[in-house]
């Protein structure tokens, strides 16, 4: 049976450290970190996320503010906000949650945001970045399953991963940053022929498809770890993974739940890349 690995518990316990260094600043009379989330219309998911970012930046200390922007608002008006908010010594971190609506070009307002306040990682330039091994803001998901990984010393050196899902937001980075930690990953997605027989080989596993338990547990080769990115509502409301989890976790030596697994690991990287802008401007 698997040991599964609580997000929130590890997020909180991650968190306290980020919560010593923001107390210590105070301390001294600086200023704390501050992070500007801009939310562009009202979509429900949007809402919950950004909401669960700020309670985090709450409890540690950050100093966090949504700026609303109506659904219909001109690419004008929202690049001249980011453009104030890039010119804004106080302002450390700049997030535009994400999906916007239609009529906005995501590239165009990512591209707006000042890089080295970009804490999402999401910036071309910063992305170049993290593909040339330089320091830069690495994506706050594929950040937080690194730390899943770390949280209990597993070596992925010469580890077989095969990763689901080849977005720019988690599959795509996430196999990077498996292939730098001496992983042989394979990256696998709607095309893959015979995921299954991927799967079966898999020493490690990051699913992150969208698909509820496309994953079926019985694939997962014994011992795997297995690390749940997917967030799927089903009809009962309830949320469920990417990952088949009740069967998986009977083969797994490690597993992640969904909810409470890959989700507080993605806002502890947000808190973390928040500071890492503060001590980018303040050092
Ligand atoms: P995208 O929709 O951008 O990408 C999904 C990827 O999965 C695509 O590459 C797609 O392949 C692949 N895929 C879809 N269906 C299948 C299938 N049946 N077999 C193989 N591959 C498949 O999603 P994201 O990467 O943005 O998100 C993935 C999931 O992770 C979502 O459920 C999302 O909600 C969740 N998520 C969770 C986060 C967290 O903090 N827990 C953060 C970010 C995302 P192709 O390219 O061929 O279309």
């Amino acid at each position: 049976m698997a040991t599964i690995i609580y997000g929130d518990q590890l997020a909180n316990k991650l968190n306290l450290q980020i919560k010593s260094v923001v107390a210590l600043l105070k301390a001294q009379g600086k200023r704390v970190p501050r992070l500007i989330v801009i939310l562009v219309g009202n979509n429900p998911a949007s809402l919950s996320y950004i909401k669960g970012k700020t309670k985090a930046c709450e409890n540690v200390g950050i100093d966090s503010e949504v700026m609303k922007f109506p659904s219909d608002v001109s690419e004008k008006n929202l690049l001249d906000a980011i453009k104030k908010l890039n010119q804004d010594d106080l302002v450390d971190g700049i997030l535009v949650q994400l999906p916007l609506p239609n009529h906005l070009d995501k590239a165009t307002v990512i591209n707006a945001i000042n890089p080295n306040k970009d804490v999402d990682g999401f910036h071309p330039l910063n992305i170049g970045k993290m593909y040339s091994n330089q320091n830069t803001f690495i994506p706050c998901t594929p950040l937080g399953i690194i730390e899943i990984i770390k949280s209990v010393n597993y070596s992925l050196a010469g580890k077989k991963a095969v990763v689901v899902g080849r977005s720019q937001l988690v599959g795509l980075p996430i196999s990077y940053l498996l292939t730098k930690a001496n992983a042989t990953v394979t990256l696998c997605h709607s095309k893959t022929v015979d995921l299954v027989k991927q799967v079966q080989a898999a020493d490690v596993v990051i699913a992150a498809a969208g698909a509820p338990e496309l994953v079926k547990g019985a694939w997962i080769k014994p011992g795997a770890f297995v690390i749940d990115v997917g967030i799927n509502r089903i009809s009962n409301g309830r949320l469920i993974g990417d990952v088949e989890f009740d069967v998986a976790k009977q083969f797994a030596k490690y597993i992640t739940p969904v909810p409470k697994g890959v989700g507080p690991l993605t806002i502890h990287a947000l808190l973390s890349n928040t500071v890492k802008a503060y001590n980018l401007k303040e050092n």
